[in-house]
């Protein structure tokens, strides 16, 4: 944020000494260009018109001098006449004069005075001459070359000033020249090295902010397990760490057949897709088999256009909090759900079945004879045959909702929703059948020569307020029931 900040102000210094620079260099290059404007309008323009004004007094002056040794009336007047037209020339550069001079206007009007003082003289000369006396044409002859010689000074005046004038602004014009290139070489110099310094601040913050994204991505790809998923549930991108879960290569998770990530929870990936697709997020526990519990955090990754364009994943390993949990839930030997479990879960599906109105059903199973079992085959192979059992409990009741516990000893319990009383016989004696099936060796029974087992099972009707407790010794009841009418079958109460 800091550097953004300091990069800004760099940027805005920068423009301002552009701007700066931009502005004195226009602003010089007006300066240089009104001197020479000035040296033009004014020095240049009175100096040269001095100078033609000598050459038009010199031309008068040697006009004059001819003139006085002519005879001929005409040739007199024709000269006069172009004396004339050399006295009117320095008349206009003397308005040029007036106008442009930048010194004392009194040097003007002495030279301007002195040149029409020496008219007179001329004039006088010339009418002279044209009338024929030539009397005192001497004496003016001689006040008229004085008169020639003070304008002469006087002009000297005003070209001294006008030369002098073009000196200083000369001089000017090489001052404003040398501070211009000071003062824009300063700033071209500044914007030089504040330019250099941008550079290499935005050079190192941004190799700064590489090394960081670079130790941020390092972070996560080895140690968050996230995957991303195109729009068809196939895995496009894993982290590092998330292929190490599955002990697989980046590309071996990627391009593996199926999604591993999904697990194999048909109506559970179903139920994701779903949620998904419509634009929700979905998040829970997932079974990988054999391989890890992870729980799923998956969201939509949205285009521009709110469109979906896959869904992100980020996984977490609950491997050990999962297997723990199982432990802790299940019966080490049988693989069942456990006493305990069983009494927490009694208590719940007795107010889901309620609050649902289903039928719940509680079977309580228990292996005949199974002291005989054990005292003639020994308790390796009865615990053989418990295992045995629970397995054989487990494949016949494999729907969703049902659940198979090992009660304690050889005493199962089975919870699960029935429609009828016609349904619980039905599978009452499939367990009765599938029991004899393993066909496990039980000489000393007095029922059969295979292990068999007895049945109570309590149809639990939705209305029922029992606790289950009370339940639990009913059905109780209908196993002895099933013991005391014989073994290997069933008793069916409805409660
Ligand atoms: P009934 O037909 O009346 O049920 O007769 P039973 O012999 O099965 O009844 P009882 O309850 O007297 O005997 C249960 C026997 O189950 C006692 C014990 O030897 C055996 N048993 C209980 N738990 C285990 C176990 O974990 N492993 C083995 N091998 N035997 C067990
Ligand atoms: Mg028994
Ligand atoms: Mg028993």
């Amino acid at each position: 944020m800091t550097s953004n900040k300091n990069l800004i102000l760099s940027f805005l210094s920068i423009l301002l000494l552009t701007t700066i620079l931009g502005v004195t260099s226009i602003y010089k290059m007006l300066d240089l260009s009104k001197i020479t404007e000035d040296m033009f309008e004014h020095p240049f323009i009175v100096s040269n018109a001095i100078a033609h004004i000598e050459i038009e007094s010199v031309h008068i002056q040697h006009k004059m001098h001819i003139i006085t040794s002519l005879e001929d009336v005409k040739e007199i007047y024709n000269l006069s006449m172009a004396i004339a037209v050399h006295h009117n020339n320095a008349i206009d550069l003397y308005k040029l004069i007036y106008e442009r001079y930048l010194g004392n206007i009194q040097d003007i009007d002495n030279s301007y005075n002195a040149f029409l003082q020496w008219k007179k003289y001329r004039d006088h000369i010339i009418d002279m001459l044209l009338d024929g006396s030539n009397g005192q044409i001497s004496v003016y002859k001689e006040k008229e070359s004085n008169y020639a010689n003070t304008l002469n000074t006087k002009i000297d005046t005003l070209r001294v000033f006008a030369n002098n004038k073009a000196i200083v602004y000369n001089d000017n014009a090489k001052n404003s020249k040398k501070n211009s290139i000071i003062i824009v070489s300063i700033l071209f110099i500044l914007i030089g090295l504040i330019s250099s310094i941008i550079a290499l601040v935005v050079l190192r913050s941004s190799a700064r902010y590489t090394e960081n994204i670079d130790r941020h991505f390092h972070l996560i790809e080895q140690n968050i397990n996230l995957a991303k998923l195109d729009t068809d549930f196939n895995i496009a991108e894993v982290t590092e760490s998330l292929a190490r879960l599955f002990s697989l290569e980046k590309g071996d998770l990627i391009n593996h057949e199926s999604n591993l990530l999904l697990g194999s929870d048909e109506k559970q990936i179903k139920e994701m897709k779903t949620a998904l697709r419509s634009g929700k997020s979905w998040n829970g526990e997932i079974h990988i088999e054999n391989v890890a519990w992870i729980y799923a955090d998956i969201k939509n990754i949205l285009d521009s256009t709110y469109k979906i364009i896959g869904y992100d994943m980020i996984i977490s390993d609950i491997t050990s909090k999962k297997q723990l949990e199982i432990v802790s839930v299940t019966d080490g030997m049988t693989g069942l759900y456990n006493r305990r479990e069983f009494d927490k879960n009694f208590n719940q599906r007795l107010s889901l079945a309620k609050r649902e109105s289903n039928t719940l059903v509680f079977m309580m199973l228990d292996i005949d004879h199974f002291k005989a079992y054990n005292d003639h085959y020994g308790h390796q192979d009865g615990d053989k045959a418990l295992k045995a059992v629970a397995s054989a409990l487990k494949a016949t009741f494999n729907r969703p909702d049902d659940a198979v516990y090992r009660l304690g000893g050889e005493e199962f319990g089975v919870l699960f929703t029935a429609n009828n009383e016609q349904g619980v016989e039905e599978i009452s004696q499939r367990v009765l059948d599938n029991i004899e099936a393993l066909n496990i060796k039980h000489e000393y029974s007095s029922v059969c020569d295979h292990i068999t087992i007895s049945i109570g099972a309590g149809i639990i009707d939705s209305s029922n307020t029992q606790s289950a407790d009370k339940i639990y010794v009913e059905v109780d009841s209908a196993l002895y029931e099933a013991k005391d009418n014989g073994r290997n079958r069933y008793e069916i109460l409805t409660i």
